[in-house]
């Protein structure tokens, strides 16, 4: 579904990411760890320009991001594709960033109706069914303040999945939240996992991310230190750094 290749990010004179490069399968879950300050969230970010990479490419469906084939065969940077193609990837904040004056609802289905045309009724009735699958049927009216952050993550979630998103970039999406609304909200992206959603996932829950991942990417100091799928992350890790990353934790 989307390859990163070799994504340099300076900023001034400070590297944070030194030409990594990472891929996601479709129906796969990626998950990225690694210790504070390692540029989990930055690479995250570069997957659909949110940050904008200093070299390297993203590709979604072998496709660069945000470039238009010319008809000469060369690509060009296209400012209204890469709005389309950023609609492909849905992105859930830390912070939730939900629209506060609008209802659990009107923020599902807002985007869907004012970016991509799609029907207002068809929309509600979707957002409806969304807030459904994320447990929040009987919320689907109130106001994001009078939620609890949990109850807000799972509107963001159900608001991301509104678009039909090829791809849905989590970043720390627990990282606010107190211990009962973190379990209820890894629930809800377990189960997205399980219905085949593609996903990446910046997390510090290591438990979560060996439930849930098909393939773990280490990092440290901008760079990938190990890669491997769960199992070999976290049972039988390579190198010493990772085991005393995950040790650390504990
Ligand atoms: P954490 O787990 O603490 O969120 P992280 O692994 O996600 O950490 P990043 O947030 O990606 O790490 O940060 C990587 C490095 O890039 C850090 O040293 C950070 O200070 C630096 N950095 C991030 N954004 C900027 C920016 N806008 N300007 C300058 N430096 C930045």
């Amino acid at each position: 579904v989307m390859y990163a290749k070799e994504i340099t990010k300076t900023y001034g004179d400070k590297t944070v990411l030194h030409g990594v490069s990472a891929q996601v399968l479709e129906g796969q879950v990626l998950t990225l760890v690694g210790p504070s300050g390692s540029g989990k969230t930055t690479l995250l970010r570069t997957f659909n320009r949110l940050e904008e990479p200093t070299s390297g490419e993203i590709l979604l469906d072998s496709k660069p991001l945000g470039k238009r084939s010319r008809s000469d065969g060369g690509y060009g940077d296209d400012v209204q594709q890469l709005r389309l193609d950023q609609q492909r990837i849905g992105f859930v904040f830390q912070s939730f960033n939900l629209f506060p004056h609008m209802s659990a609802a009107e923020n599902v289905w807002h985007a869907p109706v004012r970016v991509k045309r799609e029907n207002k009724a068809e929309a509600v009735g979707r957002a409806h069914e969304l807030l459904g699958r994320v447990g929040l049927a009987d919320q689907a009216d109130q106001k994001p303040a009078t939620l609890s952050g949990g109850q807000q993550q799972r509107v963001a979630i159900a608001r991301a999945l509104a678009m039909r998103p090829r791809l849905l970039l989590f970043d720390e999406p627990t990282s606010a939240l107190d211990p009962e609304m973190t379990s209820e909200v890894l629930r809800t992206i377990q189960g997205l996992a399980e219905e085949g959603v593609t996903m990446v996932i910046v997390t510090h829950e290591m438990a979560f991310a060996r439930r849930v991942s098909d393939r773990v990417v280490v990092m440290e100091a901008g760079r990938i230190l190990e890669e491997g799928t769960a199992e070999q992350i976290f049972s039988h890790p390579e190198h010493e750094r990772t085991r005393r990353f995950l040790s650390s934790l504990e």
